[in-house]
């Protein structure tokens, strides 16, 4: 945990938050930020996410006055959206959004490490890839780690903060430091593929949606159990279309990958839904249907949830 003398950075509301990936978390995430102050830059390749961006960060903002305590500040003006990976040189701490993929991860944080500055601190967001791995991809492991926000970023309070053995002490409380101005309350967890949640979490969704397939419940009976019965906000299939279940898939196959447990295969009926598209809430249909989205099936009444 020992790191160097260096001068000490500036995580001060006047230096850029980087974010990597504008999708479901970079957009939530950016948010956080605009709305405490900092000044933030958002890379992401892809036209479509950049260009929707600025609504999504705008409608989490009217939506996070409405339903927290805790009024939300103007993000007006503070949020940049860009291409080019190049426009994180100055952030002084890059939040990584980018999908749930080894490869992709590994092309971001070999590439951030290239530009940033050697004081920069890299978290990320991933939902299961070791923090260790995350740091072995770049010349800077004391400055590594994970800030597992949950979904959606601007509503939720909590923030799992994943350390490997080389994340410093100083990192961990810059990172706190940071959280706690934005509101947010951190629990420190340890290493490992899926930290606590997910390792906990992804078997759960695996296992509900092979309640599904096996037919011993549907997904709206499968969710009312978890509901009814054990008092959770919502059941596992309407989070998992919440995650997204690409995201989802993705997941499992990186905790399939670390741990080497058959358990975390996707169930076939996960795999079918991604490979048809219907990947959950952002997509109008996961497990249950959303009329107001975006959807591949035809519109139903407004409000209405169909299940598979
Ligand atoms: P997403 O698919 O909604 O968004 C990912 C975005 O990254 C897309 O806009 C894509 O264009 C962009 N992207 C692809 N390659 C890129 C690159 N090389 N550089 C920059 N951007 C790139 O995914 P998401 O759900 O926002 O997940 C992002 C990360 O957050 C993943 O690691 C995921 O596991 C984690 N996470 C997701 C949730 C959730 O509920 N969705 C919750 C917590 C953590």
């Amino acid at each position: 945990m020992g790191e160097s003398k260096d001068s000490r950075p500036s995580d001060t509301a006047a230096t850029p938050i980087g974010i990597v990936g504008a999708g479901t978390m970079g957009a939530g995430v950016a948010q956080c930020f605009a709305a405490a102050g900092h000044p933030v830059v958002v890379v992401d390749p892809d036209p479509a996410a950049r260009a929707s961006g600025p609504e999504r960060v705008r409608s989490w903002t009217r939506a996070a006055r409405l339903l927290r305590r805790r009024d939300a500040g103007p993000v007006e003006g503070r949020t940049v959206w860009t291409a080019d990976l190049a426009a994180l040189s100055d952030a002084h701490f890059v939040v990584d959004c980018a999908p749930e993929r080894v490869p992709v991860k590994e092309d971001v944080f070999r590439t951030l490490d290239r530009i940033c500055s050697a004081e920069t601190v890299f978290a990320s967001c991933t939902s299961a890839i070791p923090i260790g791995h995350l740091g072995s991809f770049t010349t800077r492991p004391e400055r590594v780690l994970g800030t597992h926000f949950m979904n959606p970023a601007p509503l939720k309070d909590t923030v799992e903060v994943a350390t490997s053995d080389a994340t410093s002490d100083r990192t961990v409380r810059r990172t706190l430091d940071l959280l706690a101005g934005l509101g947010k309350q951190a629990i420190v967890v340890g290493d490992g593929p899926g930290f606590v949640s997910n390792r906990v979490l992804m078997l759960t969704v695996n296992e509900a949606a092979a309640v599904v397939e096996a037919g011993t419940a549907d997904a709206a009976t499968v969710d009312r159990v978890f509901q009814d019965c054990f008092g959770h906000a919502t059941g596992p299939l309407r989070t998992a279309d919440l995650i997204g279940l690409d995201t989802i898939v993705d997941t499992l196959d990186v905790l399939g990958r670390f741990t080497g447990d058959p358990r975390f295969r996707p169930t076939p009926l996960l795999a079918r839904l991604v490979a048809e598209g219907h990947v959950g809430r952002k997509a109008g249909r996961g497990f249950h249907s959303y009329a107001s989205n975006r959807s591949p099936v035809p519109s139903r009444p407004a409000g209405a949830d169909t299940h598979v």
